[in-house]
This record gives structure tokens, sequence and C-alpha cells, in this order.
């Protein structure tokens, strides 16, 4: 049995290995490997789950290759409005925020509404408003602005599509394969935890919130089980998949490997597309999904690090 456990991943989607260079690939593993560090040297430290999974989804959210954070993907209106969700399994408590504006790192925010309000989740100005007085850095839209985000707007205004963060509108336009990120970890005490952030989907309308900031949607944390969900956010929404995988564990007795494999089964058979990242309560680790790739990594107190991206 592991003592510690950390798994983070960087998005799932239609991340097609024929439009990969060796060397993007090479820069999403680094990225991969860099979150990892962060946590595992806390963890391996003796400091918390949930900790872990703050620290490494803000490493990850300060990395313009992902959707999150510094990298979020823009509305139809050509806004940021991010998402993000933290829960600790041991207190069985949790923060969400959506549609967020200027927030440097949304998760913190997440953690702040857990820590420091008597609510679950805070949405849009009120949520920016929460972060003014809790004290979060702030920044305006320049540093959220990308280029390459910017073009894939465009593309998806004009092809009239609702992207999923990794799935190519058209070849042509060469955009790299970025994504939603999120961790998981089971600390040396026994606790669990889980962390999840997104810009979300580009040409998102009308104040679109994923599954990302819903408890039990895309992020989940019990005694059983910790779980971060990546994908096209209604389905796993309709399919609760996060507190899905802890529901199959607790009254079916199921192993983290089985209850994942389900639960990405039946996400795939409502027409989900996408995965998951969870650890158990004994350090095994499940990253199961149904999309060409999945970026993601691990490492245990056991084990280096392996980060990953196709099957
Ligand atoms: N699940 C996220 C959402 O639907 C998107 C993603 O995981 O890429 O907002």
């Amino acid at each position: 049995m592991a003592n510690f456990a950390l798994a983070v991943h960087g998005g799932a989607g239609t991340i097609r290995k024929t439009e990969t260079t060796l060397d993007q690939e090479e820069e999403y593993r680094r990225s991969i490997l860099a979150a990892l560090e962060t946590g595992r040297k806390i963890l391996a430290g003796g400091g918390t789950a949930l900790d872990a999974v703050e620290a490494c989804v803000v490493v990850l959210e300060d990395d313009p290759l992902f959707n999150a954070g510094r990298g979020s993907v823009f509305t139809h209106e050509g806004k940021i409005e991010m998402d993000a969700a933290i829960m600790d399994g041991k207190r069985l408590k949790a923060g969400a925020i959506a549609a967020v504006r200027n927030v440097k790192n949304p998760i913190r925010l997440a953690r702040k509404v857990m820590e420091e309000s008597p609510h679950i989740f805070l949405l849009g100005d009120g949520a920016d408003r929460f972060a003014e007085e809790v004290g979060v850095d702030l920044c305006d839209s320049t540093y959220f602005f990308t280029e390459r985000r910017w073009n894939e707007l465009e593309n998806a205004i004009a092809a009239g599509k609702v992207k999923l963060d990794h799935s190519p509108l058209d070849p042509r336009v060469g955009s790299k394969p970025l994504g939603t990120v999120g961790a998981v970890a089971l600390d040396s005490s026994g606790c669990l935890a889980a962390a999840t952030s997104t810009g979300g989907m580009t040409n998102k309308k009308f104040g679109r919130v994923g599954d990302t900031p819903i408890i039990g949607a895309g992020t989940y944390a019990d005694d059983l089980s910790a779980v971060s969900c990546t994908g096209h956010g209604e389905f796993f929404i309709l399919g609760v998949a996060a507190y899905d995988v802890s529901a199959q564990m607790r009254y079916k007795n199921e192993t983290l490997a089985a209850a994942t494999a389900k639960t990405i089964g039946r996400i795939g058979h409502i027409g989900g597309e996408g995965g998951l990242i969870a650890v158990d309560s004994k350090g095994n680790i499940a990253m199961p999904f149904n999309s060409e790739g999945m970026y993601r990594g691990y490492v245990t107190s056991a084990e280096a690090p392996v980060a990953l991206i196709y099957c």
C-alpha cells in the first residue's frame, strides 16, 4: 500500500496523435511532471492531500498550455469565464466557483470559499466580489489573452460550434490540443482530496457552466475516493460522474478500477467524451478515458513519476 499517491490531468478529448509532434508531446509531459513534482514534495514532506491538489492545479493554471487560469478559452463574447472546485474528502467539505473573470488562480478562490465562507458554490459577479474581499490575486483581461485561444474562438464561431477544448474544428488551424486541469491525492494520514479547474468550452454562451465546479459531477472526494473529471461537461453532469465512482464503491463494494471503468463506460454510452483521474484510500490510482488521449500522470511514495498522453 502506498503511503501517498497523487495523479494529475491536463484534459481529455480528441487529441489526434497524428496532429501532435514529438516536441509538443514533450512539452506537455514536462508540464505534467512539473505539477507532479510540486505535489510530490508536499506529500513526501507530510503535507495534506488538500494542499497538494491545490498546488498542482495552480502550476497547471499558470501554464498557458492548459485550458485553465492563464490559458483559458474564450466565451462567444470574447471573455474569459473560469470554473473550479476543490473537495476535502476527510471533512467532506467543498468549495466551488463559476464564471469568474479576473482571478489568477480560480482553484485558490474555490479553496477560500470552502475555508472562509459558509457556502459551497459562488457564481459570477458575486464570486469576483468575494475574491476581492479574501484577497486572492486578480489580473486584468490581458493576462488571459493568447492569440491561439482567440483564433480558436473565431474558428468556433465560423463553424457555429461550442468546442470541447481538444476537439479540432479544422485541422488546418493547427491549434495544439489543450485542456482542463485536475489533481487527486491521498496523503500519509489517509486523507483524500480532489481539485479541478477549467476555462470551459470555446464559444460557450449564456453563462454556460460545465461539470468542473459541480460537486459530484466533475469533482468529488470522500473517505473512499477522490475524483477529477475532464471532457464534455454536459454528459458528466448527466452521469453525476465523480460521485458515481464513490457510490459504486460504497454500495456495491466495487474496486476503484472497476468503478471508474464503469463510470467512463456509462458516460460514453450516453454520448459523452472524456475521462477522469481517481485515487482510493489504499493509494490505488485509475485514469480511464474514452477519448483518443488524456494528458495525465501519477506518482506515489513507491513509484517514480510517470506522464502519459495516449493509451
Ligand atoms: N469538463 C469541462 C467543461 O465541460 C471541459 C474539459 O474538461 O475540457 O467545462
